[in-house]
């Protein structure tokens, strides 16, 4: 008898945390889901309650948390600007002190751990599109500095814990990315346009829309964790450690590339079609043509990134993956997942 492998998911109740939980239960895993609610909600995973395999801890991760597990997910963490900048304090502590304690018990357990961070990390990015060797331009003491700095710091703590005590740890950066589950008031774009385009109210366009966005289906970048985390650790160490993409995986780039991989483990995950948010808007309207909203402009947030598109090179190399979902169809997922929320609610 084989014993199904044990996974421990931080942020286990919110958007992505819920849809890993399923997952890794479809793949046969055990599962702890960890979680704090205050973005997320036992919504999200009231249908994996029933089964023997998966259990819900109430706990925040900024407290010291004990368990045994194979692998580790570590998605705890609030990551829509409104809510991250409501207590940008225990933001950056769930960050770092989160990292920190995941970390301890990954060394003490030797457990493998994939920690989520962001496509924030680059800031309003100087360089186009973002690849891995970039090192961001990010404002230290602006209202998303909670969040892009604590992320920041905690892919310091993952790549000192790997050099310093050889932890197992992949990083991804995601890039936006959208899907059924995300909270109706979670305040992020694509939930918000759709939200009030169902509901015939003003689409709130901030700044002249002309900012970009790269928008990657949730089912996508799971697909990309799950075929992270089962590289081997012998083939993440030929991969990584600054060496020529063209030598690590022969056939991927040019020989003549000058890609080199990083020190340490960490690959963007994004979709990297780009779209203005003015594009997104007109596109969420046209499928939903019912709508009676209209597109009004409202002041741009402080620092809000003018662009941002992510370069998938290496996670097509070492993972051979890439997104499958363009933007109309998982949009047309996505706005079917929420007007069966709205007319359950208004029927209640
Ligand atoms: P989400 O807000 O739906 O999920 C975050 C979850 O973490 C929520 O369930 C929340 O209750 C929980 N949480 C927050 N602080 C906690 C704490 N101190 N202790 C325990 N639980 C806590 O957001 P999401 O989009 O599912 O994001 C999941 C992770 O992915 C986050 O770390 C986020 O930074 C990262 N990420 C997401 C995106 C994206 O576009 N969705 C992009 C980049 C990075
Ligand atoms: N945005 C917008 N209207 C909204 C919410 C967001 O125009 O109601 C813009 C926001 O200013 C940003 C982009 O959409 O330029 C993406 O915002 P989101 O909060 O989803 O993510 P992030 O800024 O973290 O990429």
């Amino acid at each position: 008898m084989t014993l199904s492998k044990k996974a421990l998911v931080t942020g286990g109740a919110g958007f992505l945390g819920s849809h890993l939980c399923r997952r890794l239960l479809a793949e046969g895993y055990e599962v702890t889901a960890l979680d704090n609610l205050f973005t997320g909600t036992k919504a999200n995973i009231y249908d994996l309650m029933d089964d023997k395999r998966f259990s819900f801890v109430l706990h925040d991760v900024t407290q010291p948390f004990w368990g045994q597990f194979d692998e580790i997910y570590n998605l705890a963490c609030p990551a829509s600007p409104i809510h991250y900048q409501k207590n940008p304090v225990e933001t950056m502590k769930s960050s770092v002190l989160g990292m920190m304690n995941m970390l301890d018990l990954a060394l003490k357990t030797k457990a493998r751990l994939l920690h989520t961070s962001t496509s924030e990390i680059y800031g309003d990015p100087l360089v186009h599109p973002q690849v891995e060797s970039y090192w961001g331009n990010v404002n230290t003491i602006g209202i998303r500095s909670c969040y892009d700095e604590g992320k920041r710091c905690a892919e310091t703590l993952c790549a000192d814990y790997r050099r310093e005590y050889g932890v197992d740890v992949r990083m991804v950066r995601i890039f936006n990315t959208y899907g059924p589950n995300m909270h109706p008031k979670d305040g992020r774009v694509i939930s918000n346009f759709i939200m009030q385009a169902l509901a015939s109210r003003d689409i709130t366009l901030f700044g002249d829309g002309k900012q970009t966005r790269s928008f990657q289906y949730c089912d996508d970048l799971i697909e990309a964790f799950m075929r992270y985390m089962a590289v081997s650790p012998k083939r993440i160490a030929e991969f990584f450690g600054g060496k020529p993409l063209s030598k690590v995986c022969p056939g991927s780039v040019p020989s003549s590339s000058k890609i080199v991989t990083p020190d340490v483990p960490v690959i963007n995950t994004g979709n990297p079609g780009e779209y203005t948010i003015k594009q997104l808007a007109e596109e969420t309207l046209r499928q939903i043509p019912a709508s009676k909203s209209k597109i009004v402009f409202a002041p741009l947030p402080k620092d809000d990134p003018r662009r941002r598109k992510p370069d998938i090179t290496l996670a097509k190399a070492l993972l051979g993956w890439e997104p499958k979902v363009p933007l109309r169809e998982g949009l047309a997922k996505t706005i079917e997942y929420f007007s069966k929320m709205s007319g359950r609610q208004s029927a209640q």
